[in-house]
């Protein structure tokens, strides 16, 4: 299913026109597909049917509350960054006991909020971050879950700034440490050895990769048997990809059977922290075309949506597909897709092909994950509303931020 689609050369979102929801909520909007979210969250369980499984959604991919909260409905659990991440899980009616907890810099007060809603895994990310947590834990009179995050050393094949699994970067704990580490932690008293996890990277459109971390991540998982050391579950992190443009992600089922044969006979929970791969393509960032200003080598269409909203082409000179909201007759013309903030990074797409009039809409396609939730106020510019669209219906799951709740924290000095 294609939640986005023309329906006489007008593009809609599930039932609902995109003209209508820029009448009713204005522009830039990010508009969601509940239908979208769910068949991801399905289609990516429905190989895991047959095992012990846990899929984390990565919050960090899109924290919006009603996002969380389907999911949370279908029996998510969530992977999150912070404490900040805990409390919109619990106040989307997400279930604490199905949340990890990753990230190299966890602050006391956040393992302490995390210990007392009483999540399921801490993923220990360093040797101070154990020493500190098992500090934490005794203080609260909690024994902590955890997991330590190995990182495998494998090459993702990724964008250098989304890969994360190479030996050197800030995540993780080296290869050749984790079994001294993971016998250090049994030592601890007020620690609990649950699991072990990685997290290799993102935007993965190969199997490969996976299954060379899963590889590593076994032959310690046996090694720590051998010295009594016993793994209850792997969190395989997230990182699937999913299609921009032309790229072929792994399909989720082939992902869930291979690592089923990975796994052979060990009685071990498999747990996943997608985060792209369920909502990338469930969400579209709706904008108007302020002004076109043809010139002799480039033509540029200025739109009301800017970097500040979908900040991934101008971080990582990412792709995201462009398409009219009406189709037209007159004859198309290459565009540079540029907001109006005051950087020359700040486009949306490079030599696009569009038929375009002042006043027109434009959504910008694949943009549910890391697109609001890495949206800023840069140039004094209100976030965008979302809109969640179910079937012919509308609901406004996060208003525009008015102008004066951008400064209402501000004061002059005296
Ligand atoms: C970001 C992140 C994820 C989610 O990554 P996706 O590429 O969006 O699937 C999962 N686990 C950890 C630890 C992360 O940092």
């Amino acid at each position: 299913m294609n939640p986005f689609s023309y329906k006489n050369g007008e593009f809609f979102a599930e039932d609902v026109p995109f003209s209508d929801i820029s009448r009713q909520f204005g522009t830039p909007t990010y508009v969601y597909s509940k239908q979208a979210l769910v068949n991801a969250f399905q289609a990516f369980s429905a190989g895991l049917s047959d095992v012990d499984h846990l899929v984390c959604f990565a919050v960090k991919a899109n924290p919006t509350l009603a996002i969380l909260n389907i999911f949370a409905k279908l029996g998510a659990g969530f992977d999150i960054v912070s404490g900040g991440e805990l409390a919109r899980v619990i106040a989307a009616g997400g279930d604490p006991s199905k949340v990890v907890f990753s990230g190299v810099g966890k602050t006391s007060t956040e393992m302490r909020r995390a210990l007392e809603a009483g999540i399921f895994c801490f993923n220990v990310e360093s040797s101070s971050e154990l020493e500190r947590l098992n500090t934490v834990a005794g203080n609260t009179g909690k024994k902590a879950p955890i997991s330590l995050r190995i990182n495998p050393d494998v090459d993702a094949k990724t964008h250098p700034y989304i890969s994360t699994g190479l030996k050197n970067n800030k995540f993780g704990v080296a290869y050749e440490e984790a079994l001294s580490l993971y016998k250090h932690a049994a030592s601890l008293p007020n620690l609990s050895i649950q699991g072990i996890d990685c997290h290799i990277g993102s935007q993965l459109t190969d199997l490969s990769p996976f299954m060379d971390a899963m590889d590593r991540i076994l032959l310690l998982v046996d090694e720590l048997e051998s010295i009594g050391i016993n793994i209850h579950h792997i969190d395989a992190g997230g990182g699937i990809g999913i299609r921009y443009s032309d790229e072929t992600p792994p399909d989720f089922t082939d992902y869930a059977e291979a690592m089923k044969k990975k796994m052979a006979k060990r009685n071990i929970k498999l747990v996943f922290e997608p985060g792209r791969a369920l909502v990338g393509n469930a969400g579209a960032l709706l904008t108007q075309v302020e002004y076109l200003k043809l010139g002799e080598d480039k033509n540029f269409a200025i739109v009301d949506a800017a970097m500040n909203d979908l900040m991934r082409p101008a971080l990582y000179d990412a792709y995201h597909d462009i398409v009219a909201v009406k189709r037209k007759d007159k004859p198309s013309k290459l565009y540079e897709v540029v907001g109006p903030v005051c950087e020359s990074g700040d486009f949306l797409g490079h030599d696009r092909d569009l038929s375009l009039d002042e006043g027109d809409l434009v959504v910008i396609l694949s943009a549910g994950a890391y697109g609001m939730s890495m949206s800023s106020n840069y140039n004094t510019r209100p976030k965008a509303a979302e809109i969640m669209v179910d079937k012919n219906q509308c609901h406004i799951i996060r208003h525009r931020e008015s102008i004066e709740s951008l400064f209402a924290l501000e004061k002059p000095i005296p």
